[in-house]
């Protein structure tokens, strides 16, 4: 069988990354500080936040059995819990963090939307679960905002975020971003839809 292209170092699949760190973390106690190379490394180059800012952990220590979780020493500023499982997967990219960030922004006027409409609006006969961008559909709001928007409002968002402050990216009110995101949003048509529904929907507009 042709060997696959590595992905990360000699790693040709996020699996085979997190088998390596596992066998890195299972030589270790909780709460006892160790160094490694290679999470070091794995954190500084393909955490979503530490990549960004070249942030590179030099020490770790396990503080809970459950979920694998990692603190990671960052030196002169903090112990920080860091997604080592998370980073062994795909990079984000801003695009993504952005969009991610956007739907948090809008959480709050979905809340109270899924409150009134609590069965799926196309079948109308289930429960609905999620709501859906039915217009403009959330792929296009994003691709209006990065057409309208210059690389240095993305940069200067992305660079505002203080991690070590919150975990979530959240994008800056008064941003261009945010300006330019709720003027197009003020138009958007929700939908409440059931899951099934729901996955109907991404079927659609990926085909
Ligand atoms: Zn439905």
């Amino acid at each position: 069988m042709k060997k696959r292209e590595p992905i990360w170092r000699e790693f040709s699949t996020s699996e085979e990354i997190r088998i390596a760190v596992r066998n890195v973390l299972k030589g270790f106690k909780l709460e006892t500080e160790f160094e490694s190379a290679l999470i070091s490394d794995l954190i500084a180059e393909r955490h979503y936040f530490c990549s960004l800012k070249g942030l590179r952990p030099s020490k770790f220590k396990k503080v809970h059995v459950y979920g694998e979780q990692l603190q990671g020493y960052f030196d002169g500023i903090v112990w920080h819990p860091v997604s080592w499982y998370r980073s062994a997967g795909k990079p984000p990219t801003v695009r993504g963090q952005i969009s991610d960030a956007l739907r948090l922004r809008i959480k709050p006027l979905k809340a109270p939307y899924f409150q009134n409409h609590r069965i799926c609006e196309y079948c109308n006969s289930v429960p609905s679960v999620e709501i859906h961008h039915e217009a403009l559909e959330w792929r296009e709001i994003m691709d209006m905002i990065f057409s309208e928007v210059f690389a240095s409002d993305v940069d200067s968002v992305m660079e505002s975020w203080d991690w070590f402050n919150k975990d979530e990216f959240e994008i800056p009110d008064g941003s261009r971003i945010a300006l330019v995101f709720d003027r197009i949003h003020e138009s958007a048509v929700l939908k409440a839809l059931c899951k099934k529904c729901h996955n109907s929907t991404k079927r659609r507009t990926r085909a």
